[in-house]
């Protein structure tokens, strides 16, 4: 049994004390109503990392995140955070290749390559994203290059620092617009994701890796998501920021 997790992208939102409310609220709430033992990220912008994980706490269930890290491990670099930084400062997880990055940023399959192997040196896990915008899901070679993303980014990891990785598909139409990918087309590309890991790592290996969904995941919709055979929670941005909504959605996993 993979571990389930919901990850909360809060992406550039939220003034300080608003986090503060939101990591409050959302706490009480899984505590209050969630059972079962999926595990919860809140993925927050960098000046937030420490207020809400001295909030947290030694909470069990709820964990930090950076949304992004750079590929160097310090220097020069003006404006950037170091995987080294997240990692002194105690941050267990950082996603990587967010398709905002991609798009935004220029980051692509080799740089973000290097961001993975930063990460893995000093211990953080990866939440390495993939997804394919909707012209290629229109032309129905999605699966292509989704397995070429993954391939660029993580096939030269061994299989031990591979099973650090969370895996999360995004399909690019579905972030942020209220179209979700429906539980069939998700299910459908998870296995994918799945079946191509195991053609370089082994059934066994590819078995442990988690692979989240994203993209419009919301109270009405994830539990479905949820239970699909390969997907193991999500990564959720719009409905992250909502304590309600973001606890409805764990409750889904
Ligand atoms: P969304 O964003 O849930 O608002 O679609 C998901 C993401 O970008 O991670």
């Amino acid at each position: 049994m993979r571990q389930k997790i919901v990850a909360g992208n809060w992406k550039m939102n939220k003034t300080l004390e608003e986090a503060n409310i939101l990591a409050s609220e959302v706490t009480g709430m899984v505590a209050d109503e969630v059972k079962g033992d999926a595990k919860v990220i809140f993925c927050v912008p960098f000046p937030y990392l420490l207020p809400i994980k001295n909030q947290l706490g030694n909470n069990t269930r709820i964990f930090v995140g950076a949304q992004n890290c750079s590929e160097h491990e310090s220097g020069a670099y003006t404006g950037e955070v170091s995987a080294p930084m997240l990692k002194s400062m105690g941050i267990p997880y950082v996603i990587l290749g967010h398709s905002e990055r991609r798009q935004y940023f220029g980051e692509d399959g080799k740089l973000l390559a290097k961001k993975v192997d930063v990460a893995l040196k000093h211990g953080l896990s990866p939440i390495f994203c993939c997804g394919e915008p909707l012209e290629v899901r229109e032309a129905n070679t999605h699966e292509a290059l989704v397995k070429k993303q993954v391939e660029e980014s993580l096939f030269h990891l061994d299989a031990d620092a591979l099973k650090k990785v969370v895996v999360a598909y995004e399909p690019v139409w579905a972030i942020g617009t209220g179209k979700t990918a429906s539980a069939q087309q998700a299910q459908d590309m998870h296995a994918v994701i799945r079946t191509h890991l195991a053609s370089k790592y082994g059934q066994a290996v590819a078995d442990t890796i988690i692979i989240l969904y994203g993209g419009s995941v919301n109270a009405a919709n994830a539990k479905e998501l949820f239970s699909c055979p390969d997907v193991d929670g999500g990564l959720v941005g719009g409905a992250s920021l909502k304590s309600r909504d973001f606890t409805e959605v764990i409750k889904g996993a």
